[in-house]
């Protein structure tokens, strides 16, 4: 029998009718003959209201009890579909991500998954039921419950799909697929019929908040076939899958935005060999993500970094930034915060030119200032004042045209 793996996400679950409704949809995958693995979120907003309650008892909670408190909502959750599927007649089965063994490392609010034991899902899967999973939840070798970081139950449903080999997992979601921006900033976005798993790994990484970007790693490296869509109609989403041909006509295939990072620049570092890595074996042991660092050097021998972060890291990146002051002795340490990045992505950047040009351009049109710039070979990002973030995306969604479809 074919493995088929169904993500639904918070609103796809917010409340009975549409628990009622992803029921039905694992039902009839399940009557189809295929052998059903569920991963459900937790409902609505129920992260976001479990976040806000834990800062009303403490500004700093220990990351361990975010990550207990956390998972209780998907617990929730799986334990209702689980209720919702047996009513209807069809036996299933809620579990936690202890009890599927989806073992992560001990970095609390953002491990990473090592491995996965699926004996017990084959088990489960084997005597008939639907299995109901908690998505972006583990335990870590000492039986500590971790989560996985914001969104990332598409990164359990990929990770299952991996291990079961499913050539194909649903992420059931608000939006019908993936769309050249999200559409709640800019309404002229469209949907893409399909995209590479590379572009969406950048739009994913770079703020487009539809999927997890390391659920979108698994798919590539175990060849699973994303299916993004509505779980309000039965409507073709977006296929995430390997580049084909025809893609890199394409040359920017989405824009993304990200406003909640934070800018460090260290001035004045003695120019040699080991003080890059020094500084970023510092900003390391601390488990900060780091993204765009640029480092420029000036003819007094003196080398300047800047690098962003994550807010969720600001705190203890300023602690870090403060040591790495002290033992360079630097007279020149600033955080500008908060700073967003507009970013524009897209495979046949590789082999069109004047892509930057016409971003840059249409950004000084429009009186947007640049304050950092980082490329790959498919994106270009501009870091530029929150306030102006929005407005740039529109911007940038226009001046390549974007709510037009490609050849058109
Ligand atoms: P879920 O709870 O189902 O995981 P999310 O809120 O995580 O849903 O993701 C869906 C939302 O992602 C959409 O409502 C949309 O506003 C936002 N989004 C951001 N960028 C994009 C994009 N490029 N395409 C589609 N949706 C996007
Ligand atoms: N419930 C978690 C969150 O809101 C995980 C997820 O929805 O993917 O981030
Ligand atoms: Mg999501």
């Amino acid at each position: 029998m074919s493995v088929v793996v169904m993500k639904f996400g918070g609103t796809s679950v917010a409340d009975a009718d549409r628990i009622g409704r992803a029921a039905r949809r694992a039902i009839c995958a399940k009557q189809a003959g295929n052998d059903v693995v569920m991963v459900v979120s937790a409902m609505g907003k129920t992260t976001d209201k479990l976040i806000a309650l834990a800062k009303e008892i403490s500004a700093d909670p220990p990351r361990r009890e975010m990550d207990m408190l956390l998972t209780t909502g998907e617990q929730v959750s799986i334990s209702l579909m689980a209720m919702a599927i047996n009513a209807a007649g069809q036996e299933a089965i809620s579990l936690t991500g202890g009890q599927i063994g989806l073992i992560t490392d001990a970095v609390h609010s953002k491990a990473r998954i090592q491995k996965i034991d699926a004996a017990r899902i084959r088990q489960e899967l084997g005597a008939g039921r639907i299995v109901i999973v908690a998505g972006f939840q583990g335990i870590d070798e000492s039986g500590e419950i971790t989560t996985l970081g914001r969104g990332a139950s598409d990164t359990t449903a990929l990770a299952l799909a991996a291990v079961l080999g499913a050539k194909e997992c649903e992420i059931y979601t608000d939006v019908e697929g993936v769309y050249t921006t999200d559409p709640r900033i800019e309404p002229k976005s469209r949907k893409v019929e399909m995209i590479s798993y590379d572009e969406m790994l950048e739009l994913a990484s770079l703020g487009a908040g539809v999927m997890h970007s390391r659920a979108i790693e698994f798919g590539k490296k175990y060849n699973v076939m994303i299916h993004v869509r509505s779980s309000f109609t039965d409507a073709v989403g977006t296929i995430i899958t390997h580049e084909v041909k025809q893609m890199e006509n394409i040359v920017v295939a989405g824009v993304a935005v990200k406003k909640d990072l934070a800018q460090f620049l260290l001035g004045h570092l003695p120019n040699q060999p080991g003080v890059a890595a020094s500084v970023f074996a510092h900003v390391a042991e601390h488990n900060i993500v780091v993204d765009d660092i640029i480092q420029t050097f000036d003819d007094k021998g003196r080398a300047n970094i800047s690098f962003t972060v994550e807010h969720g890291d600001l705190a203890a990146c300023r602690l870090v930034v403060d040591e790495i002051r002290r033992k360079f002795d630097l007279d020149e340490v600033i955080c500008k915060d908060p700073v967003a990045k507009i970013s524009a992505v897209g495979v046949g950047m590789r082999s069109h030119t004047g892509v930057a040009k016409k971003m840059f351009g249409a950004l000084a049109a429009a009186q947007i200032n640049i304050n950092a710039i980082t490329t790959s070979e498919i994106k270009i990002s501009c870091i530029i004042e929150p306030e102006q973030a929005d407005a740039a995306l529109r911007v940038v969604h226009g001046v390549f045209e974007l709510d037009q479809e490609p050849g058109k």
